[in-house]
């Protein structure tokens, strides 16, 4: 990787989303050579990818350079990998550039779309963890509606403009209104020799409450504003299969549909020689200690959406979102620092400051610490809060310019087959 031996210990940090940045940030300065490895070279900022696959935003106002977060860093080393396998007894790891050795080692790899080892599901419903992913969702969504213009079919007309979407979390919800106001505010324009009014939004859920993981209160309000803008809930529905026509549910209930988008799961994308059972607890996640030490490995750490720390305030580990992934990578920058001079390690508190979703133009639910709130003054929090966290100025301009030009002319503008999805229309109809 020519990658000089410096004297200071080598920390190499595997995945530069949320809490691999904030811990190479914090180790800026300090005595260490820190490697970072990352399959892309960008940072994404995952809250905003239903935004790329609607048309919202484009995918470059939501990514930013990791090299460009590091300009300035002495003894900082970025290269562009895929970790492969990584070697604990050995202090190596194997990636599709070659192998590197480390002193310390941090897992921040995030987690990756559970299909829950249905391969159907995987085969043919659209996932929305990243942004070639989102893009692929932007031009299925439209490439469809140019399709449906092409069919004197009813049945077929109606199934391409039928949107499946399955999990009623913070990504189905917002995803779900995005699509339900671009049927209102930009289909009749756009395709108006088509009866866009025949387009549906449904929003299916296993469970008995949408956004499960926020109070009650915000479950209802976002439920009751997705069908003010004429999504259709399905609650207690458990979706079985998918042959890129049908969607099969436990009930009686089947949709026709061209695109089933999957935003029902996730699960830590553990890398091989650091997988095994006992190393594993819940969501696929590496165990760790309140340390971030991966249990039985000293110098192995795991931050973020991959590291379950489970305590009796948190029995299942804390939520797989961006604060924790912050926070972590923070104390644990601290906390190698710590024990790089020899002190002892101090634990991980994390602070929970809340959650929240959006549903769309000035619709959005928000559960903070001491207080709960919805509508109009959720969405401008909201808003607040993502530009705030959005990496980059030019970024956090581009989504400020946007959303205001948005809100103002009802518009999203792109809406652009620019990488085309190849669905294969033939076998649809089949
Ligand atoms: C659609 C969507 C919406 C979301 N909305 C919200 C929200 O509103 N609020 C919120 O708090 N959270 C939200 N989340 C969750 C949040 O994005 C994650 O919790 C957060 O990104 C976790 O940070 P992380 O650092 O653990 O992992 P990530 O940010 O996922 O970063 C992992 C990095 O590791 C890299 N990587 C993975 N495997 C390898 C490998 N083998 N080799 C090299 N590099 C690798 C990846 O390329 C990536 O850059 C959302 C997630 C999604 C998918």
């Amino acid at each position: 990787m020519n990658i000089p031996r410096s004297n200071n210990p080598r920390v190499v940090i595997i995945g530069g989303g949320f809490g691999g940045i904030s811990l190479a940030q914090k180790l800026r300065k300090q005595e260490v050579q820190v490697v970072l490895l990352d399959k892309n070279n960008y940072h994404t900022f995952q809250p905003l990818l239903y935004q790329v696959s609607t048309g919202g935003l484009e995918p470059d106002s939501i990514a930013y350079p990791l090299r460009k977060v590091l300009i300035g860093y002495d003894n900082f080393f970025f290269r562009l990998a895929e970790v492969t396998e990584i070697l604990p007894n050995k202090q190596l790891l194997k990636t599709t550039i070659g192998e590197i050795s480390y002193d310390y080692l941090v897992v921040a790899t995030g987690s990756e779309t559970n299909f829950f080892g249905n391969t159907e599901l995987e085969q043919h419903a659209m996932a929305m963890k990243s942004i070639p992913q989102s893009l692929n969702l932007r031009s299925l969504i439209l490439e469809n509606f140019e399709q449906a213009l092409l069919t004197d079919e009813y049945h077929e007309r109606d199934a391409l403009m039928n949107f499946v979407i399955v999990g009623g979390g913070p990504t189905g919800v917002e995803l779900a209104g995005a699509l339900a106001e671009i049927k209102k505010g930009i289909l009749p324009k756009d395709y108006p020799d088509l009866d866009t009014r025949r387009a549906q939004i449904n929003l299916v859920q296993g469970g008995d409450r949408l956004l499960d993981a926020m109070s009650e209160k915000a479950s209802e309000k976002a439920e009751k504003f997705l069908e003010d803008l004429g999504v259709q809930v399905w609650k207690n529905v458990r979706v079985t299969g998918y042959d890129g026509k049908t969607v099969r549910t436990k009930t009686d209930l089947v949709f026709e549909t061209a695109t089933l988008i999957w935003a029902a799961g996730v699960k830590g994308a553990t890398i091989k020689g650091l997988d095994a059972k006992e190393l594993i607890a819940g969501g696929n996640r590496l165990s760790v200690n309140e340390f971030n030490q991966v249990i039985g490995f000293p110098n192995i750490f795991a931050i973020g959406d991959i590291a379950c720390m489970q305590s009796e305030e948190a029995p299942r580990g804390h939520p797989m979102m961006a604060q924790p992934a912050i926070q972590q990578g923070r104390k644990l920058g601290e906390n190698l620092v710590r024990l790089i001079n020899g002190k002892s390690l101090e634990p991980f508190i994390y602070k929970d400051k809340g959650s929240m979703a959006t549903v769309g133009r000035n619709k959005a639910v928000c559960d903070l610490k001491n207080i709960r709130f919805q509508g109009v003054f959720a969405w401008f929090v909201w808003m607040f809060v993502h530009l705030f966290f959005l990496i980059g100025f030019r970024n956090r301009v581009v989504v400020f310019v946007n959303w205001v030009y948005n809100y103002i002319r009802f518009d999203r503008e792109a809406r652009l087959i620019i990488r085309p999805f190849k669905r294969n229309y033939d076998q649809f109809r089949d």
